[in-house]
């Protein structure tokens, strides 16, 4: 066995709910921490909803009254760390909100915890420099949603131990996602790269060379064989997420085309599915 029983996630938005689902949904104690009581309830709201959807398509092993009192809620990080063995840390993508949250963990958890960042684009080893356990910190970079997406990007620090690496690994697998380790702290890790590569290419044909949006997307889906088209998935994820995403790797020597499309949608605050309108109305 691998000595993990109870886990905190720091941080209950759109990943961290998910993440304490799936964590809950394999068997293990879950302390879910956040700012405020009302997005604690909210989340744990979703995670009922989610559980429920999951319950009636035949997806659940058990019942959702048994899985959900896994699931402890807290503001407060000291309450959230002090008796777990592995923690995933899933609160905005900002640096110094992330360290200051990583370093106040690292006096209140015992000291054979785990860390693990959510991170999309930062560094695991500057992440990994606020606690005194840099070997036993670790990137584990869900997809969103995390219940249904089966992917989960394991990234080694500079410090990372091979025994934390193995450990989170196994970790994974016991979650029923398929782990893939990252060797090199890249911005973006690998996903990410590759993913807004191809995002940023088709948005230039769609602008240099005239493709119609829905033409550029139904080729991909029919063609390429990707669920989604790129002008979809940036929807879904958020434009103001993705460019984000796009500038924080670009700070960090990402190479790409821009998308002027990108900037001009969120200027108009179209930010995709979630407020009803980006490359496509919702
Ligand atoms: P989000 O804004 O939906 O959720 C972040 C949560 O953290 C919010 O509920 C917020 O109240 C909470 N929070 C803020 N300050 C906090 C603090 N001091 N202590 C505890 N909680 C605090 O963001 P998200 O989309 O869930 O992203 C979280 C992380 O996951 C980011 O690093 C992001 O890059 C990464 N990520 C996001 C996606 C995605 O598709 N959204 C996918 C993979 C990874």
């Amino acid at each position: 066995s691998l000595g993990i029983k109870r886990v905190a996630v720091l941080g209950a938005g759109t990943m961290g709910h998910g993440i304490a689902e799936v964590f809950a949904m394999a068997g293990f104690e879950v302390n879910l921490m956040d700012i405020s009581d009302e997005i604690l309830r909210n989340a744990l709201n979703r995670i009922r909803d989610s559980l429920e959807r999951l319950s009636r398509r035949g997806e659940l092993r058990e019942s959702v009254d048994l899985i959900m009192p896994r699931i402890h809620t807290t503001t407060k990080v000291a309450d959230a760390v002090k008796d777990v063995d592995f923690l995933v840390e899933a609160v905005p993508e900002n640096a110094d909100l992330k360290k200051n949250i990583f370093r106040e963990a690292d006096q209140y958890a015992p000291p054979h915890a785990i860390f693990a960042s959510n991170t999309s684009t930062i560094p695991i080893t500057e992440l990994s420099e606020a606690t005194s356990r840099k070997e036993k910190f670790i990137g584990m970079h869900f997809m969103n949603p995390p219940p249904l997406m089966k992917l989960v990007e394991i990234t080694r620090g500079r410090y990372t131990s091979d025994e934390t690496v193995n450990i989170t690994v196994q970790l994974t697998r016991i979650l029923n996602k398929e782990p893939v380790v990252v060797n090199k702290d890249v911005p973006g890790f690998i996903v990410n790269r590759v993913l807004f590569r191809v995002m940023l290419e088709a948005c230039r044909e769609v602008v240099q060379e005239g493709i119609k949006i829905i033409d550029l997307d139904a080729m991909a889906r029919n063609v390429l064989g990707l669920p989604m088209g790129p002008f979809e998935l940036l929807d879904y994820i958020g434009l103001d997420t993705s460019l984000f995403i796009v500038k924080a790797m670009t700070e960090r020597g990402f190479k790409a085309h821009s998308c002027p499309l990108l900037e001009e949608l969120v200027s108009k605050g179209k930010l995709g599915v979630k407020s009803g309108e980006g490359f496509y109305k919702y």
